[in-house]
């Protein structure tokens, strides 16, 4: 058999780019191929493919959100870049070329990316997981310090969906859509005001919020270690919410609640 070539050999290259008022889209770039993960509006991303020569050759939708797919059409048309996207989801989204389900594997610039159903803030919200770039884009399902509200799905589902994401090697690095992070911040010290590893986070998401930079992307080890709502499940985080008989996933229900009226 051919040897695998060491992730270390396939520099992926993923540029943050800033949409609308706080919308993250993200470009993959590696071996000469471009892809994109959602289209929040074109401009931004029209203009960063420009600055750096770059054609785009994917649009990959988690979900069917206005905010996430709003400029898929005119990139399609500008770039006749190939769109992929749920198959859950298809009669919500712009019109597919290759419809991915739930475990599914693609091939893109030589690696392969794996399609994970994470649904709960819609049902057929997917995320994509690039073990080579050691990378995971989880749009509005898991967060920085966060998760997306429930709106579709139930808390039930969203839990399971967070625990899949939650299972992933621990450096993997959690690309997620939006910049809500100091909003979280603040809510999750209502949950875990004592934990130390929180609070040398808050210190680094103040400083780069400060600066203008964003605070994605983090590793998944960060949020295990940091993010309320992966925390659901321990003892410590039960007992301060006086719910140390309840299931993992009810108390992540509470938390998710709380967090939706705070
Ligand atoms: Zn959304
Ligand atoms: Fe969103």
């Amino acid at each position: 058999t051919i040897p695998r070539e060491s992730p270390f050999a396939m520099p992926f290259e993923v540029i943050i780019v800033p949409c609308r008022s706080d919308n993250y889209a993200y470009l993959i770039h590696a071996n000469g191929q471009t892809a994109l993960v959602d289209a929040p509006e074109a401009g931004p991303i029209v203009n960063e493919l420009a600055a750096r020569g770059w054609s785009l050759d994917e649009i990959w939708i988690t979900h069917h959100h206005g905010d996430h797919v709003e400029g898929v059409e005119e990139l399609r048309e500008r770039h006749g870049a190939l769109v992929r996207g749920g198959a859950a989801d298809r009669d919500r989204l712009p019109r597919l070329d290759v419809e991915l389900d739930d475990g599914a594997t693609f091939q893109f610039a030589g690696s392969d990316v794996h399609v994970l159903d994470v649904s709960g803030h819609t049902i057929g919200h997917i995320a994509f997981h690039i073990p080579d770039a050691k990378a995971a884009f989880t749009a509005d399902s898991l967060m920085a310090l966060g998760c997306g509200r429930v709106f579709e799905g139930t808390m039930d589902q969203m839990w399971a969906s967070l625990s899949r994401l939650a299972a992933l090697p621990d450096d993997t690095l959690i690309y997620s859509g939006h910049e809500y992070t100091l909003a979280n911040a603040r809510f999750a010290v209502t949950i875990e005001p004592d934990n130390p590893h929180l609070m040398s986070r808050i210190e680094d998401i103040n400083r780069a919020r400060s600066a203008g930079e964003p605070t994605v992307p983090a590793s998944l080890a960060l949020e295990k270690a940091t993010n309320p709502f992966l925390r659901a499940g321990l003892s410590s985080v039960k007992s301060y919410l006086n719910m140390s008989g309840e299931s993992d996933a009810n108390v992540f229900a509470e938390i998710r609640r709380r967090k939706d009226s705070f």
